[in-house]
């Protein structure tokens, strides 16, 4: 069995290959008539020091969205739902940002505006209207902040024990997201105690340096309200829906499930004066009855977490996206987009 380390080599040499530009043409010709759409969540600045499995650095999404100008339609997420692709030269793409956080204003926008090309931002509304940070996000605070080499968790939650954070990078990650998983797996109605019960344990450990966790001004901020009504007037922005409460919708009670849909649109629908009607689900979730439920709230689309393409005909309510991650290098980037690597992601 391969690790983590080899794997990623294997991984980084496969898309060495598949990122040259006659694979890349070939795929780019079979594929033309699709779209593909690309997840991502918050961008940092290059000099950011807080780091996390879902933040991009500035530096590189200017890298990748001049590649995405160069090669492929920037669409619309409407106009890839239209795009019967009979006619296309090139692969569609869609830009997606999940959860509303600030930084997608701040430091994506410019960078979207200096190549025209549209996203759209699927909001978390309850983060936006309570001034709530993720707690994922707040664990990968303590974890940058507290500097803590490992922790004893045992007796927070069952299989909780202890965790350690080694090496730097996407080594130190995956060592967090260990971490983070864990606590995904408890019971989601109390999953925010634990996760709070955790970001004690981080603070009163006797190695841990002091930290403060800020919602305003810090890298996973959400936006505000009027943020949201700002960016409804951008030309290049689409507003979506990500829920209110960020639950896994398949994990909870139908009817919370459908509460979270129904109040999340409402309230954007009241921020942005337009019909929101696009959709993302928390971490991917989603089952028959979550599909029923967002076709009877108005949604036309959603948008899930399995990588492929989106061709004219396939089901909207289960769009699939490639991962944009920060670890995710230019001739990696290149090479999902032909669809190859996929493979590669399946073995990992
Ligand atoms: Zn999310």
């Amino acid at each position: 069995m391969a690790t983590g380390k080899s794997m990623r080599w294997i991984k980084a040499a496969a898309a060495s290959c598949l990122s040259n530009s006659l694979a890349q043409r070939a795929a780019f010709r079979l594929h033309r008539t699709k779209t593909l759409f690309l997840m991502y969540h918050g961008i940092a600045h290059d000099a950011e020091e807080i780091e996390s499995s879902t933040i991009v650095r500035e530096g590189a999404f200017r890298r990748q969205m001049e590649y995405l100008k160069e090669n492929f339609d920037c669409l619309s997420i409407e106009e890839a739902l239209d795009r019967t692709g009979h006619q296309a030269k090139r692969l569609g793409v869609v830009v997606t940002f999940d959860d509303g956080y600030q930084n997608n204003l701040k430091i994506a926008l410019p960078i979207l505006e200096e190549g025209g090309i549209p996203a759209i931002i699927y909001v978390t509304t309850g983060n936006v209207c309570e001034r709530q940070l993720f707690w994922s996000d707040k664990i990968w605070i303590a974890a940058r902040r507290s500097a803590l080499a490992r922790i004893d968790l045992t007796g927070i939650s069952n299989g909780f024990g202890e965790y350690s954070f080694l090496g730097t990078g996407e080594q130190w990650q995956d060592c967090v997201k260990r971490l983070t998983e864990d606590i995904k797996r408890t019971d989601p109605s109390r999953r925010e105690e634990i996760a709070e019960e955790v970001l004690i344990r981080f603070r009163e450990s006797p190695q841990a340096k002091p930290f403060d966790i800020n919602v305003e001004d810090n890298v996973f901020t959400p936006l505000t309200a009027d943020q949201v009504s700002a960016l409804t007037a951008h030309p290049l922005i689409t507003i979506g829906s990500h829920s209110h409460c960020h639950n896994l919708l398949n994990q909870i009670p139908l009817r919370q499930a459908e509460e979270s849909i129904r109040k999340s649109k409402e309230i954007l629908e009241q921020l942005t004066g337009k019909r929101v009607e696009h959709f993302s689900y928390p971490n991917g979730n989603l089952t028959p009855d979550i599909v029923t439920l967002l076709k009877d709230a108005g949604f036309k689309s959603a948008v899930s977490i399995p990588p492929g393409f989106f061709k004219y005909g396939d089901d909207p309510y289960f769009i699939k996206r490639i991962m944009v991650g920060p670890y995710t290098t230019l001739d990696m980037f290149k090479a999902r987009l032909t669809g190859v690597l996929e493979l590669a992601s399946k073995l990992s």
